[in-house]
């Protein structure tokens, strides 16, 4: 029988859906809200087979999208009865130490995420908001939890406690969590695959270079140690992110810069990264262009994120005792041979050979036949992630 499953990803000011046949995998129907609540109206896009359209809508809330949309569903055809929709699968930022794996949401599920909301002020809540919307307008529909943490559970503790005193792990939930999990998870399936060997026979390393970025260490199909920690800001440099820095350096610059908890956390998330060392963008591709002209701010970021990323690669090779497979994907990972190039630079000693025209193409594998590394720029794709496990809870 065929079912139909919708991804929803609620952000702040913002809700992006994808609408799949199942289990063929097709894709009916994309798009995304934005501009949730700053105005009267709302920014809506979509796309459709051929077909990509941009328009404004009434409404100012989550559930007044999320009602557009079931109707937009209706009048467009692609669904005849809200009863076709099977499910709806949710992204959801943090899952804690409670789920270990996706999980179909009932209230009690509603609770813990409510909870959670602690540990993720600014994801957790948004993403029930979505969740409380959809079951408003469609009470029988089953609805899926995908956390970004869940696929990090497998981790040791010696690769998720932290050097603090242990009470604050036991009486404030404090270790690494890892995010990213459903990215790391569907790029390392979809390499296995590619390569034709089972994903448990492979010792991977998956490098998510977004606007924000992990790396993840992978053997026998799980997640040994990830790069982000109690909080995305942790690992690599990023966007706006500083990622790992001199945890003295915050109470420093508090005390020198009269700076609050809050202006601190701010500076850290926002103000930094690519866009804090260059003071100019956060986005790579300006970076490359103006490094390209001889900003030596510019190269200097560009130094520093491919430093970063090289050192967490060689930790996690010596981690897993060694590397199978090394993955690039997000919008950097994917569409970047200049920082993939860097990157790659002087890792032959760990294997690691890539071939320059195949990289300059994005082609899938990048790596060269003396390479005994398998170099693959893997595209992610976490909504199919979400309506995967979707379908295979219901
Ligand atoms: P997000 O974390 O917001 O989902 P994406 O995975 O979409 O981020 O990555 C966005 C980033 O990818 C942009 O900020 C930009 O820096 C980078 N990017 C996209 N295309 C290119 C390109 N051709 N060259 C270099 N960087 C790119």
């Amino acid at each position: 029988m065929a079912n139909k499953i919708m991804s929803i990803n609620a952000g702040s000011s913002s809700l992006k859906f994808q609408l799949f046949e199942m289990p063929e995998e097709e894709l009916l129907v994309k798009g995304l809200f934005e501009r949730i609540g700053l105005e009267d109206q709302m920014v809506f896009s979509y796309s459709m087979k051929e077909e990509k359209v941009k328009t404004t809508v009434e409404g100012k809330t989550h559930e007044a999208a999320i009602n557009f949309l079931l109707r937009f569903l209706l009048e467009r055809k692609i669904l005849t009865s809200l009863d076709e929709l099977s499910a709806v699968g949710h992204r959801v930022a943090h899952g804690g130490e409670e789920f270990k794996a996706s999980s179909l949401v009932d209230q009690n599920a509603l609770i813990k995420i409510k909870d959670l909301g602690k540990l993720a002020p600014l994801h957790n809540p948004v993403n029930v908001v979505g969740i409380e919307a959809l079951k408003k307008e469609l009470p029988n529909c089953p609805q899926v939890a995908v956390f970004d943490t869940s696929f990090h559970q497998t981790m040791a503790p010696k690769n998720y406690i932290y050097p603090l005193p242990y009470r604050f792990y036991e009486e404030n939930n404090v270790r690494r969590y890892g995010f990213h999990g459903t990215s790391h998870q569907f790029v390392a399936t979809e390499a296995a695959s590619y390569l034709g060997k089972p994903l448990e026979s492979l010792k991977i390393i998956s490098c998510h270079l977004g606007n924000g970025a992990s790396i993840c260490g992978i053997k026998e199909g799980k997640s040994v140690i990830t790069s982000m920690g109690f909080t995305p800001l942790a690992g690599l440099m990023m966007g706006t992110r500083c990622g790992d820095i001199d945890p003295s350096i915050i109470p420093f610059l508090q005390n020198e810069k009269n700076l609050s908890a809050s202006e601190m956390d701010q500076l850290m998330n926002g103000e930094s990264g690519f866009k804090g060392v260059t003071g100019f963008s956060s986005d790579t591709r300006d970076i490359i262009s103006e490094a390209e002209k001889g900003n030596e701010k510019a190269k200097l970021a560009l130094d520093m994120f491919a430093g970063r990323v090289k050192q967490t690669i060689g930790a996690y090779t010596a981690e897993l005792d060694g590397m199978d497979v090394l993955i690039f994907t997000a919008g950097i990972g994917e569409n970047s041979s200049v920082i993939r190039e860097m990157i790659c630079e002087n890792l032959t000693f760990f294997g690691v050979q890539i071939d320059q025209e195949l990289n300059q193409q994005n082609n899938k594998k990048i790596s060269s036949a003396a390479s005994s590394v398998e170099v693959l720029v893997v595209e992610t794709n976490e909504e199919l992630m979400i309506v995967r496990d979707t379908f295979q809870l219901i």
